[in-house]
């Protein structure tokens, strides 16, 4: 069936109140128009049993889609999964993986899940549920028989997201479009630009012109931890000429992002890493220090890791970075375990210990403790050694200590990429 028109409702009593700016609302709305999809109301609702049923059911008698975000939480006063399944006469059933991956993400976070939290792995029978790459609450579609005079075999479509923009617009973007757009009777081509080392703000500051003036295609940017990408759609309506019109925007793209660009696709850049050292016949093994091993365990995500990936070692202790990697008890007593000279040693003998072509190292300071006045929280220093000599990487991350482990994850996958392309 074709989705024709939206509706969106925004629940939560902050927003009502005005303690949170309504954001969720303005990025569903422009996705719609970039979808074709007509939405002539938008509500916000409180987190009230009553007065969001009635409004589902109002915006289900118009609309042929209604798009719920907020309310997913774990605690008492998020109610949208309930009243929503209620609505369409849906029961609520306790879905094994979801559970899974709620439990998987406190782990993440090094932090204990409160048993509340089951309560997000309640949802309506036979929907399809929606992963949250990005926090807890999954979110789900599902179908509501809503039959009219007109119309005796009328569905209205439900989407629920969760509240938080990031966790939000990733799950929208990455699985609901998708499935919008093979439901609208206008064509899509979707093409995602991936950047490195540049910050959403800026990277969308310095190509505002494009943005500004988008009409077809659409151009709209997204953060992710530590990195951000674009979205380039273009409609093509029935009957029209298909026309390349992305093309010339991806070219203006590379002129204003150079080397940050890591991917016109859906490669994420482990990926680009791992194909670069395929394409190169090089094997790799990494020196962890502050990742301790996520480094090695994210690249080993990647199936066929073992044609290029050759082993690590987690040198965390002083003692184990000089009797394992030689490190210098010069460099460890005199510049500190977080230097340059470190990461440079540390990548130099562990390509001695592991035979490899590429040796990639991790040296920082992940935090909440553990700076000093001259070594800040965040301060990682990384670097790659090959045939060709040794270059040591300084950068500074923001956030807390699971974010910039995170990040410098990505920045080891970087170093390879940039010294391989
Ligand atoms: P909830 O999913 O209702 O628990 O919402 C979690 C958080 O997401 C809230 O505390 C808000 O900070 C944020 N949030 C919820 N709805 C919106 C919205 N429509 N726009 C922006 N932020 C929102
Ligand atoms: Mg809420």
């Amino acid at each position: 069936m074709l989705i024709k028109t939206a509706e969106i409702i925004c629940v939560g009593t902050e927003l009502l109140m005005g303690q949170t700016l309504n954001t969720n609302s303005q990025f569903l709305a422009k996705e719609m128009v970039s979808l074709g999809i007509a939405s002539y109301h938008q509500v916000v609702v409180g987190d009230n049993h009553e007065r969001l049923a009635e409004q589902i059911k109002e915006s289900a008698s118009r609309a042929d889609l209604i798009i719920l975000t907020g309310g997913l939480g774990p605690t008492t006063d998020d109610i949208t999964m309930g009243v929503a399944a209620d609505v369409a006469g849906k029961e609520l059933v306790f879905d094994e993986e979801s559970f899974k991956n709620i439990t998987e993400y406190f782990r993440k976070m090094c932090r204990n899940m409160p048993k509340n939290n089951r309560k997000q792995a309640m949802l309506p029978e036979g929907c399809t549920i929606l992963k949250n790459n990005n926090g807890t609450a999954p979110g789900a579609m599902f179908e509501y028989s809503c039959p009219t005079d007109e119309d005796p075999d009328r569905v209205v479509h439900f989407v629920l997201l969760p509240g938080p923009p990031s966790e939000m617009s990733l799950m929208f973007t990455e699985q609901v479009r998708p499935l919008l757009e093979k439901m609208s009777d206008t064509k899509f081509v979707t093409k995602f630009v991936h950047l490195f080392g540049i910050g959403e703000s800026d990277a969308a500051d310095r190509i505002s012109d494009l943005i500004d003036n988008q009409t077809n295609p659409t151009i709209a940017p997204y953060a992710m931890t530590g990195e951000c990408y674009f979205r380039i759609t273009q409609r093509i309506e029935k009957g029209e000429e298909e026309k390349d019109l992305i093309t010339p925007i991806i070219d203006t793209m590379r002129e204003r992002f150079g080397q940050c660009i890591y991917e016109v696709g859906d490669r994420p850049l482990k990926q680009v890493a791992y194909d670069l050292l395929l394409e190169k016949g090089k094997t790799v093994c990494f020196a962890e220090s502050c990742t301790a091993g996520m480094v090695s365990s994210e690249f080993v995500d990647i199936p066929g890791a073992s044609q290029v990936f050759m082993g690590s070692v987690v040198t965390y202790g002083n003692k184990v970075k000089s009797n394992l990697l030689g490190v210098s008890t010069d460099v460890l007593d005199n510049l500190g375990a977080v230097s340059r000279e470190c990461a440079q040693e540390m990548a130099e003998g562990a390509r001695k210990l592991l035979g490899t072509d590429i040796a990639v190292s991790i040296t920082g300071i992940a935090g909440p403790t553990g700076e000093s006045a001259a070594k800040p929280v965040g301060l990682v220093y990384l670097a790659i050694s090959d045939e060709n000599g040794t270059e040591v990487k300084e950068v500074h991350l923001s956030g807390n200590r699971m974010r910039v482990r995170r990040v410098a994850v990505l920045h080891a996958f970087n170093m390879i990429r940039m010294r391989l392309s």
